[in-house]
């Protein structure tokens, strides 16, 4: 598959469309989902074009880890001091909707298990 960041969220990362950006550095981008699903609900993704997690390979293996341990700071950054929710949506069967590799952050209140 090819990788493209012909997508909304490349879009964010070019500066091309608004978003409400909570963190960004030479890697990654976090900014506010514009559909919340809980009270915070952030997106952390790669500048870099990979279109889903089961597209990453060893080579992204630094990236990958930047990725989660960007979650943990922007949930601190945020205040989410009562625990939060990661998660990454990968194909169709989850649901995923953009074609851009995303961590959401889902925080601000209690979550239920399991997801739908
Ligand atoms: P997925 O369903 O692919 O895991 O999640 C995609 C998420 O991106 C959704 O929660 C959706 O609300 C969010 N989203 C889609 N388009 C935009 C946009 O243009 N701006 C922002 N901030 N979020 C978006």
């Amino acid at each position: 598959m090819s990788e493209t960041n012909d997508t909304i969220f490349g879009k964010i990362i070019r500066k091309e469309i608004p978003a409400d950006i909570v963190y960004e550095d030479n890697l990654a981008l976090a900014f506010r989902d514009v559909n919340p699903q809980a009270p915070v609900h952030i997106l952390v993704i790669p500048k870099q074009a990979i279109a889903k997690l089961s597209n990453a390979d060893s080579q992204d293996h630094a990236l990958m880890g930047h990725l989660l341990l960007t979650a943990k700071r922007v949930a601190e950054q945020v205040g989410l001091t009562n625990g939060y929710r990661v998660v990454i949506n990968t194909g169709d069967d989850s649901g995923q909707t953009v074609d851009h590799l995303h961590l959401h952050i889902l925080g601000g209140r209690p979550l239920t298990w399991p997801p739908g």
